[in-house]
Protein backbone atom coordinates (compact mmCIF):
# COMPACT_ATOMS: atom_id res chain seq x y z
CA UNK A 1 0.00 0.00 0.00
CA UNK A 2 2.39 2.62 0.86
CA UNK A 3 4.69 1.58 -2.16
CA UNK A 4 1.61 2.31 -4.41
CA UNK A 5 0.97 5.57 -3.20
CA UNK A 6 4.04 6.43 -3.18
CA UNK A 7 4.35 5.88 -7.03
CA UNK A 8 1.28 7.80 -7.38
CA UNK A 9 3.30 10.73 -5.75
CA UNK A 10 6.05 10.20 -8.23
CA UNK A 11 4.08 10.68 -11.23
CA UNK A 12 2.05 13.59 -9.79
CA UNK A 13 2.46 17.63 -9.77
CA UNK A 14 4.27 18.52 -6.57
CA UNK A 15 3.02 22.07 -5.43
CA UNK A 16 5.53 23.53 -2.42
CA UNK A 17 2.81 25.36 -0.43
CA UNK A 18 -1.01 24.99 0.08
CA UNK A 19 -1.27 28.61 -1.56
CA UNK A 20 0.31 27.26 -5.05
CA UNK A 21 -1.62 24.01 -4.67
CA UNK A 22 -5.08 26.49 -4.23
CA UNK A 23 -4.42 28.51 -7.19
CA UNK A 24 -3.76 25.27 -9.69
CA UNK A 25 -6.74 24.14 -7.91
CA UNK A 26 -9.11 26.13 -9.36
CA UNK A 27 -8.02 26.70 -12.32
CA UNK A 28 -7.92 22.71 -13.26
CA UNK A 29 -11.41 22.38 -11.93
CA UNK A 30 -12.49 25.07 -14.23
CA UNK A 31 -10.46 23.29 -17.43
CA UNK A 32 -11.97 20.04 -16.32
CA UNK A 33 -14.96 20.98 -14.96
CA UNK A 34 -14.78 18.85 -11.72
CA UNK A 35 -14.36 18.88 -8.61
CA UNK A 36 -10.50 19.17 -7.00
CA UNK A 37 -8.65 18.77 -3.74
CA UNK A 38 -5.59 19.22 -2.52
CA UNK A 39 -3.84 17.26 0.15
CA UNK A 40 -0.55 17.06 1.71
CA UNK A 41 1.61 14.86 1.09
CA UNK A 42 4.31 12.95 3.84
CA UNK A 43 6.87 11.64 1.38
CA UNK A 44 8.08 14.38 -1.13
CA UNK A 45 6.83 16.83 1.79
CA UNK A 46 4.20 19.15 -0.79
CA UNK A 47 0.75 19.06 -1.71
CA UNK A 48 -0.64 17.19 -4.65
CA UNK A 49 -4.20 17.59 -6.18
CA UNK A 50 -6.46 14.69 -6.36
CA UNK A 51 -10.57 14.37 -7.34
CA UNK A 52 -12.73 13.58 -4.19
CA UNK A 53 -12.75 9.90 -5.21
CA UNK A 54 -9.32 9.28 -5.47
CA UNK A 55 -8.63 11.68 -2.05
CA UNK A 56 -10.93 9.17 -0.74
CA UNK A 57 -9.33 6.12 -1.93
CA UNK A 58 -5.59 7.49 -0.70
CA UNK A 59 -7.59 8.26 3.19
CA UNK A 60 -8.42 4.51 3.52
CA UNK A 61 -5.03 3.31 2.28
CA UNK A 62 -2.82 5.50 4.79
CA UNK A 63 -5.40 4.72 7.57
CA UNK A 64 -5.00 1.38 7.14
ZN1 LIG B 1 4.09 13.43 -2.88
Amino acid sequence: MVYKIWRQCGSKKRYRDEHAANKYRKIFERERGKKLDYYWCEYCKGFHLTSKESYLEKYYAVSF
